[in-house]
């Protein structure tokens, strides 16, 4: 099993229950969602062919992640869409290197590979998660770039595990633009609902993604913009 790899970089986790742990990135190629607010539109715009996307096996990433983050960082799977591929090989050869291996997705197809972490951010204007990826995720993030965003999110939800957090991060140009209409909307929603949890994206305030060599520099006239830590 071969994967399109967009980049690889050793950060910490900025977001989620697992803030601030050590963790080697491995963002893959290619997704169907089309967010218009995206932050790796590089991994998808048609406008925007990257030169630098690399094809490896399973065995040559697990390697990589092993040989530049030390013993005990997780590995966490991104993209773009990562569970439109195959995941089982990947995740085995980075379990036979000891390493524990965490998935960010908008659960559009099944699941294939035996996760340790499932990070569900749905998106509910694109394609709905598969039932079986709500049912076996861990914790889910919501991004709101507009207020309404939290119900439609809320409602993607059928069949969520009582024990997974769901978090309700503000889209990041919302945040750093302090947008009160957003920031309110989900101060009220967790006091309305105290299932509910308030997060932000905090290696996006540390820029800590940008300090390792490997991590991707290019300005992508599209989405984000790592000038402005997005
Ligand atoms: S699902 Fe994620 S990678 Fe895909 S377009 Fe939306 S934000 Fe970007």
């Amino acid at each position: 099993m071969k994967y399109p790899v967009y980049e690889r970089f050793y950060t910490w986790q900025g977001e989620g229950l697992h803030l601030g742990r050590a963790a080697y990135f491995v963002r893959l190629y290619g997704c169907p969602q089309a967010c218009p607010w995206c932050d790796s539109a590089g991994t998808w715009h048609p406008a925007y062919r990257p030169a630098g996307v690399t094809v490896l096996d399973a065995g040559e990433i697990a390697r990589t992640a092993a040989q530049d983050s030390p013993e005990g960082a997780i590995v966490v799977i991104t993209g773009g869409e990562p569970i439109l591929f195959d995941l089982e090989p990947l995740v085995n050869a980075l379990h036979d290197l000891g390493r524990r291996v965490h998935l960010e997705t908008s659960g559009i197809a099944s699941l294939r590979g035996n996760l340790d972490w499932v990070t569900l951010s749905p998106k509910p204007f694109g394609q709905w998660p598969e039932p079986s990826v709500v049912a076996r995720a861990d914790e889910v993030k919501l991004i709101v770039h507009d207020p309404g965003d939290i119900a439609a999110g809320l409602a993607t939800l059928d069949g969520l595990r009582s024990d997974a957090v769901v978090w309700l991060h503000p889209e990041w140009s919302r945040a750093r633009e302090r947008d009160a209409g957003v920031l309110n909307a989900i101060t009220g929603a967790v006091k309305a609902n105290p299932r509910l949890r308030a997060g932000y994206q905090m290696h996006k305030l540390y820029r800590a993604d940008d300090l390792d060599i490997h991590s991707d520099k290019r300005i992508i006239p599209l989405g984000g913009d790592p000038r402005l830590g997005y």
